[in-house]
């Protein structure tokens, strides 16, 4: 993996042409808090003029892992890539304090496992008069070195449980298409409504939405986090669940921008493994953003007229990883009545980035804060995007700044729409 940093690092031409589109560098005006920066470090490490240290582990640690940089780079430079090479290096010399990187490890566990998550927002509920909603002071403090939490844990209503997608779910019309879908962790607790609403607007365009029972985690939260290894084991395991249904599916559908553009990088995380690479590489070739088929299949016009002002933030993962802009912004302007509205710096990370808002909260909520500014400036009563972690961290800061903000995705405006959805 080392000579393989070295090679993507050679691309760098310090031309500093992505300076002005990192959130971090925008916010400090730090070199070593900016792309050109950080790839400096890590080649000055590789090169032996200077340590790993906790300088270095600072600098990535600092990285949302946007990936913005990658869109304004001429030369191609792969900092994803790098940066997640970078980060496995940390854990895996162990770089950082053991009780930091073990809570980090059980942080990912609850994230990553549907059933522990319930679990621990059940137990956070019950809990809600001593820790106020907010991750207890000893878990906030070992991984962000303060015991002020900036995320607030989402409040849950009623029961907190797993939701299935059901095994097969046949199309309302002719069958055009037969594709798989990711029930995803997070989706499958607390976004339960965009899962539904996901698979409603495939059977209504003519899709059968196969869900491999036994598909889990796919690895996305443990690579950017620097756990290599635990996100290869999730990798080959989702592959073993769609293995013996791939061949007849059309696509593999994702509703969430950070898993999506991880499962179209199975083929490159995955290309060492003999037993494990071409499997890997046709289940990428399949994987679609739910935008990016609905646009590509074309879809039945939805009648239902919406009479809402929406704004669109393009989840980084979407954007910089995946480079679909267009394609939500597609489908909401078919949406009768809808007004969509223009919001400034779009495409910037909105803080949320992963685990980043609970490791690096300072830095988190100062671009919460900055997005939601420019959501207010639209007028907008809604707010849609392509992902779960934005979704959820945009609408605590409405929520502790008083506006009046719907979050959705948007999907699940494309199926009220069609009349699938209240
Ligand atoms: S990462 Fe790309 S844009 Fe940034 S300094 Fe290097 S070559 Fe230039
Ligand atoms: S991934 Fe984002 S935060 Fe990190 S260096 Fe690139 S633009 Fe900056």
């Amino acid at each position: 993996m080392l000579d393989e940093i070295d090679e993507k690092i050679s691309k760098c031409i310090r031309c500093g042409f992505c300076l002005d589109a990192c959130p971090t560098f925008r916010l400090t005006g730090q070199e070593t808090l900016s792309p050109r920066g950080r790839i400096y470090l890590v080649k000055s490490w590789r090169e032996k003029t200077i340590p790993f240290d906790s300088d270095v582990v600072n600098a990535l640690d600092t990285c949302l892992g946007c990936r913005a940089c990658e869109t304004a780079c001429p030369s191609g430079v792969e900092y994803g890539m790098i940066l997640e090479m970078a980060r496995a290096h940390i854990e895996e010399s162990h770089l950082r304090p053991s009780l930091e990187s073990f809570a980090r490890r059980q942080l990912l566990a609850t994230l990553t496992n549907p059933g522990r998550m319930a679990a621990s927002l059940k137990a956070a509920g019950l809990l809600r008069p001593l820790t106020r909603g907010k991750l207890p002071g000893f878990a906030a403090k070992l991984l962000s070195g303060s015991s002020d939490s900036a995320l607030s844990l989402p409040e849950t209503t009623g029961e907190v449980r797993v939701h299935n997608i059901p095994a097969i779910s046949l199309s309302t019309g002719e069958t055009r298409y037969r594709v798989g879908i990711l029930a995803g962790c997070v989706m499958r607790v607390l976004f339960v409504e965009t899962n539904s609403a996901t698979v409603k607007v495939l059977q209504a365009n003519g899709c059968e939405v196969i869900a491999p029972e036994t598909s889990g985690c796919c690895g996305a939260l443990h690579l950017h986090c620097g756990f290599h290894a635990d996100a290869l084991a999730k990798a080959c395991a989702l592959l073993d669940s769609f293995a013996p249904v791939l061949d007849s599916m059309d696509a593999v559908i994702v509703n969430s921008a950070g898993c999506g553009s991880t499962l179209k990088e199975y083929g490159e995380l995955l290309k060492d493994d003999a037993a494990y690479s071409d499997l890997a590489v046709k289940f990428a070739s399949k994987v679609r953003d739910i935008s990016e088929w609905l646009i590509e299949i074309g879809i039945t016009p939805p009648t239902r007229s919406l009479p809402i002002t929406v704004s669109y933030h393009d989840a980084c993962h979407l954007a910089h990883g995946q480079k679909i802009r267009q394609q939500p912004r597609d489908l909401l302007k078919q949406i009768p009545g809808l007004i969509l509205r223009d919001l400034e710096e779009a495409d910037t990370c909105c803080g949320s980035a992963g685990v980043y808002n609970i490791t690096q909260p300072e830095m988190a909520k100062k671009l919460l804060d900055r997005k939601l500014g420019y959501i207010r400036a639209t007028g907008a009563t809604v707010l849609a995007a392509g992902n779960p972690g934005c979704l959820t961290w945009i609408q605590q800061g409405a929520k502790e700044t008083g506006l009046e903000l719907r979050i959705c995705h948007p999907v699940e405006l494309l199926a009220e729409s069609y009349g699938l959805a209240p």
